[in-house]
């Protein structure tokens, strides 16, 4: 077993709806919820399913986290398979300053740089532009000095790609975790591509 963690619980888990298809991704904390609950499966290494009871008669193996119980050690899932959920939820994501950083890949959407990171208004605030997803960017501090009050147009400055509402929270969180496990890589094949395209 790996060295334990600072906490286990907080170990990101990849949830897919019963098409196998990508959810979102929850702490084990969550997972282990809702494994109890009866409201989804635990994949292990060859991605065969077992429910709480079964899951909860594995040994540990050498890459896997674990909890300590009164009873042992609990092994902590890394994918997490819903039975009773078969869509692929457009959960909002919350409009956030962090959330927008998260979206642009925490990169100026004008030159690329990723330092000294700002939020911009599209159409600046003076001139009535709101603060939603279709109108802020990350902006390094340069450019937003450079672009003033203007629109990029104004500006002669160009935006790498336009700015949208992320509909698939999955790939918005994945830019988050540090080290997406390989586990999951069989199935965010399809949002990579998305996210590409
Ligand atoms: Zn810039």
């Amino acid at each position: 077993m790996s060295a334990p963690r600072r906490d286990a619980l907080a170990s990101p888990v990849l949830v897919l709806n019963r098409s196998y298809q990508p959810v979102r991704i929850t702490s084990a904390r969550n997972a282990f919820l809702l494994l109890y609950g009866g409201r989804a499966h635990a994949l292990d290494e060859d991605y065969e399913p077992h429910d709480f009871e079964h899951w909860s008669t594995l040994e540990p193996g050498e890459r896997d986290e674990a909890v300590r119980t009164p009873t042992g050690a609990l092994r902590v899932p890394r994918l997490l398979l819903l039975r009773g959920y078969n869509r692929v939820p457009r959960t909002p994501l919350r409009l956030s300053r962090r959330n927008v950083f998260l979206r642009d890949g925490h990169a100026c959407v004008y030159c690329g740089s990723t330092s000294a990171l700002t939020i911009d208004h599209v159409l600046p605030r003076s001139r009535g532009g709101g603060s939603t997803w279709e109108n802020l960017v990350a902006c390094c501090r340069d450019c937003n000095l450079r672009k003033g009050r203007r629109t990029p147009q104004e500006a002669g400055m160009s935006m790498r790609r336009e700015p949208v509402r992320p509909t698939w929270t999955v790939v918005v969180q994945l830019t988050g975790v540090r080290d997406p496990l390989p586990d999951w890589e069989p199935f965010l094949g399809s949002l990579r591509s998305r996210r590409a395209s």
